[in-house]
């Protein structure tokens, strides 16, 4: 055993009661060297005190049986003794990241319902976590830890519980006990959202871009009415009675639905509406918690409409699917990585109308690629009164590579000139018009400067797209070419990378108008 560990496990053998503050004030001041103590982490349950610590590089969860009915059996990992009482050191595994869920509710994710004010974090490599609740902890925002869609762990070559486990390690790490969410994103199958909701994640993201009928833009008058006529009676009949040449109110705008109107979004929508429906009923209840179910309409090739917004909601409404979440189609772009690129006064109006009508209904409106689009957060953040979900597009990543500019030089040049040199395959699963162009030579670039190719859209959106390339890119023997240095020297710069994602985060929840404490 470390000589420190020793030393820790010794005092909480020592000391009469099970009081993990105290062992956490006292246990701060280990952690300079070869170990580290995570003081947020130390917790009691069913007789054991459990804390994480760090020894010459690898992180362990460190159980003491400190009663004598204390039994840590559930947890795998190699067992010692110290005065008697048996010590485990346990790695932190999956099967170790079931166990804590099961001994500390506070590890497992929560929904957050149809209030409040969100956020998105997607952590790529699943380390970002800690640096995130540094400072979400700091403000009244929640945090979903977990959001990632089935591209992006397909891209990243990680699983669902492992995306999961990293968030159940951070929150027990940094002792944050105000619950977390995990969203699986962007699901586009049955299959795909039993598969989260097995896992315990308590968000859907359901994606209908499949459903909604993209075509019915550039029909002819006489198309729409062809192709409407020849949906159902009896729905046609129904949604007439509901919707034909009435007005509805939403943030003092009158939104009427007139023929030509109902026709279309009836031919867009109401495929996407049906599939909302079934994996409503058919996937989703059955599961019998609290789960935030969010509907997401925003992969179109053109803005939702005001009256489109309505007619969704309405609908959702009327089979009595309450949704905690809407994501529409903005005006403008929302590019990865970047600020937002439209006309900001076109988007004030339009987005306030989106927000009233998200209060008429009762759920929250989602901001889907939300991180960088700072210049668009005050509107959002005062349309919306704190009623928000914004999801930040996994810019985690690129925060780290901040670290690695700073910190390995050599190693960023590789992975910025690998990216460029594999930026058109990227652009398949990612629409960016990014013009290469105008990002520099990193070759002629003094070291110091290398941050700043991360400063500027082009290289921001070049090294942001390309993340799944690069962590799966492998040398002629089989060895990964960048993952497994990526991770070293970001574990070794483990404060580091926590403390540039505070800022990061931090400037995009100051923008939307969160308070940021200062204790
Ligand atoms: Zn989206």
């Amino acid at each position: 055993m470390h000589p420190d560990c020793k030393a820790i496990c010794e005092y909480i053998l020592k000391s009469e009661a099970i009081d993990p503050a105290k062992y956490g004030k006292h246990m701060s001041s280990f952690g300079e060297g070869e170990c580290r103590l995570y003081a947020g982490s130390v917790h009691a349950a069913n007789g054991c005190v459990l804390f994480i610590a760090k020894i010459l590089g690898e992180k362990f969860l460190w159980i003491v049986e400190k009663d004598a009915a204390a039994d840590s059996s559930e947890f795998e990992g190699k067992v010692m003794t110290l005065t008697g009482h048996r010590i485990r050191k346990a790695p932190l595994s999956c099967h170790n990241a079931r166990t804590l869920r099961r001994w500390f509710p506070f590890t497992r994710p929560i929904a957050f319902g149809r209030t409040g004010v969100s956020i998105g974090l997607g952590d790529r490599l699943g380390i970002a976590g800690p640096g995130h609740l540094q400072i979400i902890r700091k403000t009244k925002a929640r945090p979903v830890l977990a959001q990632q869609s089935i591209r992006e762990l397909n891209l990243t070559g990680r699983s669902y519980e492992d995306v999961l486990d990293s968030a159940t390690w951070a929150v027990f790490q940094e002792g944050y006990h105000q619950g977390f969410g995990a969203d699986g994103d962007h699901l586009k199958t049955a299959a795909e959202v039993r598969q989260a909701l097995d896992l315990e994640f308590s968000m859907i993201t359901l994606d209908c871009s499949e459903q909604i009928d993209n075509r019915v833009g550039s029909l002819a008058k006489s198309e729409v009415t062809a192709a409407y006529l020849a949906l159902p009676q009896t729905l046609r009949d129904e949604l007439e009675a509901l919707y034909l040449d009435k007005a509805f109110y939403a943030g003092g705008q009158e939104l009427f639905f007139d023929a030509m109107t109902l026709r279309e979004l009836v031919l867009i929508y109401h495929q996407a509406i049906g599939f909302i429906r079934h994996i409503y009923v058919d996937v989703i209840k059955p599961y019998q918690r609290e789960i935030d179910f969010e509907v997401s309409i925003d992969e179109t090739l053109t803005a939702t409409t005001p009256e489109a917004h309505y007619f969704v909601a309405a609908e959702l409404e009327r089979h009595g699917i309450a949704a905690a979440s809407l994501a529409p189609r903005f005006c403008g772009e929302f590019q990865k990585a970047i600020d937002y690129i439209g006309d900001i006064g076109q988007f004030k109006q339009e987005f306030s109308l989106h927000a009233a009508i998200a209060d008429h209904f009762g759920y929250r409106l989602s901001i889907h690629s939300g991180s960088d689009k700072l210049s668009v957060y005050p509107i959002i953040g005062e349309a919306t009164n704190e009623r928000v979900h914004v999801k930040t597009a996994g810019t985690s990543w690129l925060e780290a590579l901040k670290v690695i500019a700073s910190k390995k030089p050599a190693l960023f040049r590789e992975i910025y000139a690998f990216a460029l040199a594999h930026f058109a395959e990227a652009t398949a699963y990612y629409h960016v018009t990014t013009d290469l162009s105008k990002l520099p030579d990193a070759a002629a670039m003094p070291d110091t400067d290398l941050k700043s190719i991360l400063q500027q859209p082009e290289g921001r959106q070049l090294l942001h797209i390309t993340y799944g390339l690069v962590l799966t890119a492998k040398n002629a023997d089989g060895s990964y070419r960048f993952r497994d240095s990526l991770y070293k020297t970001l574990d070794v710069e483990e404060q580091a990378y926590a403390d540039t994602l505070f800022l990061h985060i931090q400037k995009h929840l100051l923008s939307l108008g969160v308070e940021v404490f200062r204790s």
